[in-house]
């Protein structure tokens, strides 16, 4: 009598906890990791999990697994943008934001924002600053309260004194204030090391530095360099205390070498990266984020007149139209490439345009891909659990109408999106 009952209860048990299964029907399949594309295969999911990958068209034996069709879809594992800002997206009127929304504004439209990224198939993404409503919307999408990608948030970027990231950098005298590392503005070593501590005790995952001048900011230059060799090591040496990588944003050559130097992890934009520095990159295996995207669009917005302060308008036209080139000899030479495009600075959603660009530069395709999987996946140290289809594998998976090593502007339009096991887009 006590077997029946022992075996009733592991029955009812394994009942109760046994997740839903799902076969995903794939016409063609993206075998990420070697480029290849594989026909008709069945991706079985269960729970938040790939379970195991057949060939051929695979139909459940029972009742209750699920069955997609996407036989006449190429299917791929879910993208990571390494480069957004989930927070905003920039209008004439960015300016004012500062002074007249609250938080509780930020995070009603950031809502929006991570659902958009979601829906174009980009699954994670590497949030490189906000205010610090970044956390709170990673958490409430880690808590299932909304939907949006997996976010890797940097929280605040930390800033030198009048540096890119300042946040008072263009205020009136008296709304200046003098922010220090609480606020992410450092100008020494220890104040380095305290704004690291700090975003870590806020609950940010990466840091991000401003290591040059910025477009957008409310400042003359755009490329010279904003922090000490010195107090980018101390950045980079207190991150790594604390598990996390660092990422640098940078224009101008000089800020580029004392970041590479100073120990990031990827140098976001390159504009001006001088062939001496593309070794530099190669030989500390750091990864070039592009943000071609951005490079465009800011070209674009910079000659409606009004859209942008007037001293940002001479930045602009200048940064942009550089990037993709540069972008071009950093590929050709052998630098790390690490898909992000700095969305936020354009309409969130539109991250896949980014693609597009990187093979017009020359970058073949399944190359394009590859970074905005294997290789982003690997700088998160997510290289087991995403970037891939794979059993054992986080069930991330979106497709595509059409063959994207033939037509590049199909990973515009994602049809399908599945994010730990759940389908957000069908
Ligand atoms: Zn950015």
């Amino acid at each position: 009598m006590k077997k029946i009952l022992t075996s009733i209860i592991f029955i009812l048990s394994v009942t109760i906890v046994s997740a839903q299964k799902t076969y995903i029907l794939c016409g063609k399949l993206l075998d990420a990791k070697s480029g290849s594309l594989e026909e008709r295969k069945t991706i079985l999911v269960e729970g938040n999990k790939i379970i195991k990958i057949y060939d051929g068209y695979i139909q459940p034996k029972d009742r209750t697994s699920k069955v997609i069709n996407l036989q006449d879809k190429v299917v791929m594992p879910g993208l990571i943008d390494m480069h957004v800002h989930i927070e905003n997206e920039f209008t004439a009127s960015t300016r004012l934001n500062k002074f007249i929304l609250n938080e509780a504004d930020i995070a009603v439209n950031a809502t929006v924002f991570v659902k958009r990224t979601l829906q174009a198939g980009f699954t994670t993404v590497r949030d490189l600053g906000g205010t610090g409503v970044n956390i709170s919307i990673r958490n409430a999408i880690n808590a299932g309260v909304i939907e949006g990608p997996r976010v890797f948030t940097s929280e605040k970027s930390l800033a030198t004194t009048g540096g890119h990231a300042d946040p008072t950098n263009g205020n009136s005298r008296n709304l200046i204030g003098d922010p220090g590392p609480k606020e992410g503005v450092v100008n020494s070593v220890e104040d380095a090391k305290k704004a690291v501590r700090q975003r870590y005790k806020n609950g940010a995952d990466v840091i991000k530095i401003t290591a040059t001048g910025g477009v957008l900011s409310v400042a003359k230059s755009g490329d010279n360099p904003q922090f000490t060799i010195e107090e980018i090591k101390a950045i980079c040496d207190t991150a790594k205390d604390y598990g996390m990588h660092v990422a640098a944003h940078a224009h101008g050559d000089v800020g580029m070498q004392r970041a590479i130097i100073g120990g990031v992890k990827t140098i976001e934009h390159g504009t001006y990266m001088s062939d001496t520095t593309m070794e530099l990159m190669k030989k500390h295996n750091a990864f070039l984020v592009p943000t071609i995207t951005a490079g465009k669009e800011v070209e674009e917005k910079a000659k409606i007149k009004g859209f942008y302060p007037e001293i940002v308008v001479p930045k602009a036209l200048a940064v942009g139209p550089q990037i993709q080139g540069t972008f071009a000899k950093a590929y050709k030479k052998g630098v790390g490439i690490a898909f992000g495009t700095d969305a936020g600075v354009f309409s969130h959603g539109a991250n896949g345009k980014e693609f597009g660009y990187m093979v017009e530069a020359g970058m073949p395709a399944i190359e394009a891909i590859q970074s905005a999987t294997i290789t982003n996946a690997k700088i998160l140290k997510m290289e087991t659990e995403i970037g891939q289809i794979k059993t054992g594998f986080f069930a991330d998976i979106i497709a595509v109408n059409d063959d994207p090593t033939r037509n590049i502007k199909t990973m515009e339009n994602v049809v399908f999106v599945m994010k730990d096991g759940k389908v957000y887009k069908k």
